[in-house]
């Protein structure tokens, strides 16, 4: 298995190198949104632990962020109507994955309307603003 590389883009966003627009955090694992979502509310949930992939994970991290996944998911659906949400979690580039940083996709989805391509646009920050708005509201009422 590759080593972790520290310098990936999300080790730089969890040491604030980086900017993002933060939906959750506490002491294991922050949630963020994909600045290239593939649906509106499309958001990442991260380890705070230097984890590549389920591979590496330590259990006890992988649970945080299982739960983690289940908070936004709940606040997603809430926050966009949402008739559904995809889950994805990639693995190693045969797997799909782009950043080597363990992290859960959460995307809202609704009857009919399809996922935009991995990376296909990079959203206006003025929309991300209001998604990121939107979650943190649903998200005090779970
Ligand atoms: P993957 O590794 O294929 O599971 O996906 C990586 C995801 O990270 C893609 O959906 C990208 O749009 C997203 N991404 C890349 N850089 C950033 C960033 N700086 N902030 C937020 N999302 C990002």
């Amino acid at each position: 298995m590759t080593a972790y590389d520290p310098n990936n883009i999300f080790a730089k966003i969890l040491r604030g190198e980086f900017p993002c627009h933060k939906v959750f955090e506490d002491d294991h694992v922050l949630a963020f949104l994909d600045i290239m979502p593939r649906s509106p509310g499309h958001t990442l949930v991260i380890p705070k632990a230097s984890a590549r992939n389920i591979i590496d994970i330590k259990l006890e991290d992988y649970l945080h962020v299982a739960r983690a996944t289940h908070k936004i998911a709940a606040a997603a659906k809430t926050a966009f109507n949402a008739d559904g949400l995809t889950i994805q979690q990639f693995n190693e580039a045969s797997g799909g994955q782009v950043v080597f940083h363990l992290h859960v996709h959460v995307m809202p989805r609704h009857d009919g309307i399809a996922l935009l391509p991995p990376a296909s646009r990079r959203e206006d920050a003025k929309v991300l603003e209001d998604h990121a708005a939107k979650l943190i509201a649903a998200l005090q009422g779970t």
